[in-house]
């Protein structure tokens, strides 16, 4: 693709995208002078939609005039309310409806998965993570090694980027597999790194973790909404994902688990049950024997919590309206113009450190910045610009597909490069 540095540019490419009206549908961070902010914070918390108050008006009004009846005489009845989020999750991911289920948060469902999918041995004891895993999955697959009686020094292995490199070259990954795959009883890595932005080949990593008999799993934390994903053909064991980042769900919204079919009437699985998880022919016979639901839905544990499913539904609505491939079509061109511009005011104090092809990445560019970054990032949050810091030196930017402009591309290159010089 060929792109401009100009503002009549920008403003001529969203005239002529038909994704461009969904950014209608979400409600903006003010500025003090009452403007839009320009918000590439979608890696940490999406954009709230406008029908997400309505969504959860209403389960409030049926709460209010209907209490305990609201279960089965709501407008959607709570019973079975976490099912209308199958269908559009399993098409955003690539699944078929029996293997996701919308539920808890995302190290909840992370924890739930390797209670049933991290069964170490003696000879296979050991998890491949990334070096830079988020920190919540690195705490949660430590604390499973503990409770097996294993521990990070004898079990964990890190995939590090080659001295002098900022990403994991995919090469990297599958040689560790192959190299040491018989001692490896859970490969769990991400979709994208949520520090540099690396999309990792899913595909390849199921592949050659099962051929060498590891349990694949994935955290897409960065990846739902992000990527295009295709989860049932990939074939990883299970996978789990948040729904406020890239979903729009909103704060501490319920996340999303994919088991694979394989495993969907797998009753010799050890799992930690719930009532919800419970067959639902008998669930309220309320009898003492647990037998799980088939797929995904036998890992429940609690009643889900509608006013979250409820704002979820108002995001995924938008993302089955617009279609996931024609989501992520306009996210490559997005962040590619990101790229370019940065390009064409390219300066020794900052780096692009994410991978350059696109297919190694999603929406966020993940910037070095050599000097001062953190009061960089405040001058800019000062002007309504908002990206996010990490320590020491780095700033992510995600342009987001359903909100984002070029417009607001174009304009955050301008300041960021006015506040540097
Ligand atoms: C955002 C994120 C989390 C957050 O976990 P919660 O349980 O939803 O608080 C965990 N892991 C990764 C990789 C993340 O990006």
């Amino acid at each position: 693709m060929t792109f401009e540095d100009t503002d009549d540019y920008a403003r001529a490419m969203d005239a002529r995208d038909p994704l461009a009206i969904y950014r209608e549908r979400f409600s903006f961070p003010q500025t003090a002078a009452g403007d839009d902010c320009l918000y590439f914070g979608g890696h940490s918390l999406g954009l709230q939609p406008k029908r997400t108050k309505d969504y959860i008006e209403q389960e409030l009004q049926d709460w209010a005039q209907l209490g305990v009846d609201a279960h089965f005489r709501a407008r959607n009845p709570w019973m079975p309310y976490h099912r209308l989020l199958t269908e559009q999750t399993a098409m955003l991911v690539g699944a078929k409806l029996g293997e996701v289920v919308v539920m808890n948060s995302l190290t909840v469902n992370l924890h739930l998965m390797m209670v049933s999918f991290y069964r170490p041995t003696a000879k296979r004891h050991k998890i491949l993570i990334e070096h830079g895993a988020f920190p919540s999955d690195r705490y949660a697959v430590t604390s499973q090694m503990h409770f097996h009686g294993f521990g990070p020094a004898s079990s964990l292995i890190e995939l590090k980027p080659r001295p002098g490199e900022e990403c994991i070259r995919d090469e990297d990954v599958t040689s560790t597999i192959e190299r040491d795959g018989s001692s490896i009883a859970l490969i769990l890595l991400g979709g994208v790194n949520y520090a540099t932005g690396q999309g990792f080949d899913m595909a390849a990593i199921a592949r050659s973790g099962q051929a060498r008999g590891c349990v694949v799993g994935f955290d897409l934390a960065h990846a739902a909404g992000n990527l295009l994903l295709k989860l049932h053909e990939w074939g990883p064991d299970f996978a789990v994902w948040c729904g406020y980042k890239y979903l729009n769900g909103g704060p501490g919204c319920a996340g999303g688990c994919f088991v694979h079919e394989r495993h969907s009437n797998a009753w010799n699985l050890p799992r930690f049950a719930g009532w919800w998880g419970h067959d639902e022919q008998t669930r309220f016979e309320m009898g003492p024997d647990f037998q799980p639901m088939a797929g995904a839905e036998g890992w429940q544990l609690s009643n889900p919590p509608i006013l979250a499913l409820a704002a979820l539904r108002a995001s995924m609505e938008i993302f089955s309206e617009a279609g996931m491939d024609r989501v992520r079509q306009r996210s490559v061109a997005l962040t590619g113009y990101l790229e370019f511009l940065l390009g064409q005011h390219s300066s020794p104090i900052f780096s692009i450190i994410s991978p350059r092809e696109p297919e190694r990445r999603g929406a966020q560019l993940s910037l070095r910045i050599l000097r001062h970054g953190q009061s960089l990032c405040e001058r800019l949050a000062a002007q309504g610009v908002i990206a996010d810091w990490r320590h020491p030196d780095i700033l992510r930017v995600a342009p987001v597909p359903l909100y984002n402009s070029y417009l607001d591309v174009y304009r955050f290159v301008q300041r960021l490069t006015a506040s540097l010089s």
